[in-house]
C-alpha cells in the first residue's frame, strides 16, 4: 500500500489503529483468508467518516467487516482497506423500550443488555455470532424471529459520503438481504424497537436457543453459519443430505456431518478448499434436483 495513504490516514487521529498485510484468518469465524493490504480500525465515527474520505479521494477500494461471521475470504487476501468496526460497540438505552447500539456492537452483547433491563424481542439474535451491523445489512435471522421485526430506525453513511437515518419501512429488508446491502450502506448504528418484558423468562428462552443450537449446530468448528439460503420450498441441508454429501471433504474443508447446511474447518482448511467444496455440492445438488443452490455466505477477494 502507498506509504502516501498510510500517513495521510496516520494524521486522522492517533487513535486509529492501522496495520498492514493483515492475515484475515484472524478475523473470519472461518479461520481461514489471507491479508487484507490495509486493515483499519476507527474508535469513533467522525474517524471513520474521515478514513472513508481519505480512502475515496485515493481511490482505496474498502471494504467494511463485522465479525467477520459470514465471509469467505481468499487465500490470496484482500487488494484494498479492511474497515473493521468492533471498536465501534456502544449499547445503551433510550426512551424506555428502544436500545441503541453502534455498528460494531455484537448481538450477543446487545442481547445480554437487553434481559439486564428486562427488554424482550431480541433473544433470537443472541446466538449470531456477529454484530448488530452485519446482522441489519443480512436481516439475519432465526427461531422465527429476523431483524426487520424488531428494526426501529438505522444511521447509515451512503456511498456519497452522506449520513442519513432510515425508517425500518426504508431499510427494506428480505431474505437474508436489504436495501442497506444493495445500496452499498455503512451502518453506523441502530436503534431497536424492544417490549418490557420479565427478565426470568427472557434469560430461560436465551438459554433455551443456546442449547437448541449447541445440539443441532457444529459449534465446535469453524464455520460461517448456513453456507447457503434455503431455496423456495426446500431445505439446504436436506438436499445436501439427500444428495449425498453427508461428510463429504474437500482437503480440510467438510459438509458438516452434524448439520449439512454448515461447510466447516476441520482444522487446516484453505478458503480455496472451501469455495471448491461449496462449487462441488451446489453442481451435486444441480444434477440431483435441479435446485440451484445460492450462497449465504459473502465471497471477498479472488477465487479464480
Ligand atoms: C455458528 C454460526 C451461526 C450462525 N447463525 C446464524 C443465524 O442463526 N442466522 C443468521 O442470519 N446468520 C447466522 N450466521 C451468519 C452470520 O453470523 C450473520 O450473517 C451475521 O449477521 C453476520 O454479521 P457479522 O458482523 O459477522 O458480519 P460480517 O460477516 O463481518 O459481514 C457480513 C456482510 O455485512 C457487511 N457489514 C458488516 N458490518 C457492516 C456495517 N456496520 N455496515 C455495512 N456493512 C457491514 C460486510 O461488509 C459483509 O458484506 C451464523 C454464523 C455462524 C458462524
Amino acid at each position: 500500500m502507498n506509504q502516501d495513504i498510510i500517513n495521510t490516514l496516520k494524521d486522522i487521529s492517533s487513535d486509529l489503529e492501522i496495520c498492514t498485510n493483515e492475515n484475515m484468518s484472524r478475523h473470519t469465524t472461518f479461520r481461514t483468508g489471507g491479508p487484507a493490504s490495509l486493515f483499519l480500525r476507527p474508535g469513533s465515527l467522525d474517524d471513520l467518516k474521515k478514513v472513508i474520505c481519505v480512502l475515496k479521494e485515493s481511490k482505496v477500494e474498502y471494504f467494511i467487516l463485522g465479525n467477520g461471521s459470514n465471509l469467505l475470504v481468499s487465500d490470496k487476501g484482500y487488494n484494498g482497506a479492511v474497515i473493521s468496526l468492533t471498536r465501534l460497540a456502544d449499547i445503551h438505552l433510550e426512551d424506555g423500550n428502544t436500545v441503541y447500539a453502534e455498528g460494531g456492537a455484537m448481538n450477543s452483547f446487545i442481547a445480554s443488555f437487553a434481559r439486564d433491563n428486562s427488554l424482550t424481542g431480541f433473544e433470537f439474535a443472541a446466538g449470531i455470532p456477529g454484530t448488530i451491523g452485519g446482522a441489519m445489512i443480512m436481516n439475519a435471522g432465526a427461531y422465527g424471529g429476523e431483524m426487520k421485526l424488531i428494526t426501529k430506525s438505522v444511521r447509515v453513511v451512503t456511498p456519497k459520503g452522506e449520513v442519513k437515518e432510515l425508517s425500518a419501512n426504508e431499510c427494506d429488508f428480505g431474505y437474508r438481504t436489504s436495501a442497506l446491502k444493495r445500496e452499498g450502506y455503512i451502518v453506523l448504528e441502530a436503534r431497536l424497537q424492544l417490549q418490557k418484558g420479565d427478565q426470568a423468562a427472557i434469560t430461560e428462552k436465551m438459554t433455551e436457543l443456546a442449547l437448541k443450537r449447541k445440539e443441532k449446530q457444529p459449534l465446535e468448528y469453524p464455520s460461517a453459519g448456513s453456507t447457503f439460503k434455503r431455496p423456495e420450498g426446500y431445505f439446504a441441508g436436506k438436499l445436501i443430505d439427500d444428495a449425498g454429501l453427508r461428510g463429504f471433504r474437500v482437503g480440510d474443508a467438510q459438509v458438516s456431518e452434524k448439520h449439512c447446511g454448515f461447510v466447516i474447518n476441520r482444522g487446516n482448511a484453505t478458503s480455496s478448499e472451501i469455495h471448491e467444496l461449496i462449487e462441488q455440492v451446489q453442481k451435486k445438488v444441480y444434477e440431483s434436483f435441479g435446485v440451484t443452490l445460492e450462497t449465504e455466505v459473502i465471497m471477498v477477494g479472488d477465487f479464480k
